[in-house]
């Protein structure tokens, strides 16, 4: 049976394909379902958050030389992307550890910093692979409505007595919290660590990265998946105060000492030399950003400034699910979360200038047709 076509765990046309030997403490598992990949067609994906833009040519050029050496094991200390990033960051190499994308520095944070007596604590509203790492590590966990505009109150972040995991900017709203807001999260739960995940960082908001020696409960984690282009690669990391990276470090070494490639390390050095290009970039989406938002405002839609390389927008009078489906027919890809909350909007990934035109366009198109 081809892949695509085989059964999904709880589904209930289905059936359920779990063998008779998977234990029984994944049996309520629901695992993250990524954003689709269609390849049936050409789209313009506006689905996951990736750069429209290709790594820089520099990341590019160090992939290639590294391609010649993949028959050795890479260095399993990361040293000279850590010893960059940090000299980057005005941290030590000590504060900082990389991770096969965010997603799996993530993971660590969740098998180091939580379990039975330590839960976890996130948002009602963000990034939905909280909830899948809590349910795959075992570790029982809170959500914590946000407020009715979609911000975090910090106020309901106060001696948890959880371990914390907040996105800041948080996904899918695209809201900032202020550094003043974090500090006071971290200085209300000082016996507990405070995860701060900064995946869109680099398109709006302040990093706590420089409060790691000022709080020693705080890890900040960052990915070079959207503003460096490198969604395929795999690159994330983690800073925080020496202790909690060793920590990580201890668990890494006790499962996958090599979690990153040649390749993808030397890219992410690429990336780190190439500051320019990595500016560029930005200044493009921000741009870009800038002309979606007027645009579908002046059509009627509703959508807060974003602090990410993605808005969430709805219309008055058009259905969320129906705008996604109608975009898809057009071929363009967005994404839509059929949750309470959510179901009215959708969100978009701001890709380069030209893909919004097409989209605006699009949206222009369907409420032609609709309304
Ligand atoms: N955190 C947030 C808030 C995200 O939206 C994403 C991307 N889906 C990630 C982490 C994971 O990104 P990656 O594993 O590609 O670094």
């Amino acid at each position: 049976m081809p892949w695509a076509l085989w059964p999904k765990r709880n589904d209930p046309k289905g059936g359920n394909p779990m063998s008779r030997y998977f234990s029984a403490k994944y049996a309520n598992l629901t695992p993250y379902v990524p954003g689709e990949q269609p390849r049936d067609k050409h789209y313009i994906k506006l689905n996951t958050n990736e750069s429209p833009f290709p790594p820089s040519p520099r990341a590019q050029a160090l992939v290639a030389e590294a391609a010649a050496e993949l028959a050795l094991y890479a260095d399993p200390t990361c040293k000279a992307i850590r010893t960059l990033a940090a000299e980057r960051l005005g941290i030590d190499p000590e504060e900082i550890l990389f991770f096969n994308g965010s997603d799996e520095a993530l993971y660590y944070a969740f098998l180091a910093f939580c379990d039975e007596n330590t839960p976890a604590a996130f948002p009602d509203l963000t990034y939905g692979f909280y909830k899948v790492f809590a349910d795959t590590t075992g570790v029982p966990f809170t959500e914590i409505p946000l407020r009715e505009d979609f911000t975090i109150g910090a106020e309901d972040y106060v001696n948890l007595r959880k371990t914390i995991f907040i996105a800041n900017p948080n996904a899918p709203t695209g809201l900032a919290l202020p550094l003043e807001a974090i500090e006071s999260i971290l200085k209300a739960n000082p016996d507990n660590v405070v995860v701060i995940d900064e995946a869109y960082i680099d398109f709006g908001g302040e990093s706590a990265i420089p409060l790691i020696r000022k709080y020693d409960n705080l890890l900040v984690i960052q990915t070079f998946s959207k503003s460096r282009s490198m969604a395929g690669g795999r690159l994330g990391f983690a800073a925080g105060s020496k202790a909690l990276i060793k920590d990580l470090d201890d668990l890494r070494y006790s499962t996958n000492p090599f979690n990153i490639n040649r390749m993808s390390m030397a890219a992410g050095i690429g990336a780190l030399e190439d500051e320019s290009y990595f500016r560029t970039c930005i200044a493009a989406i921000l741009e870009a950003r800038a002309y979606t938002l007027n645009a579908l405002r002046s059509l009627g839609f509703t959508a807060d400034d974003s602090e990410t390389n993605f808005v969430l927008a709805k219309h008055p009078a058009l259905d969320g699910k129906q705008t996604y489906l109608d975009l898809k027919e057009k071929g363009i890809l967005v994404r839509h979360f059929d949750t309470p909350r959510l179901r009215d909007y959708n969100r978009i990934t701001i890709g380069t200038t030209a893909q919004m035109e097409a989209f605006i366009a699009a949206i222009r198109q369907i409420m032609a047709e609709r309304l």
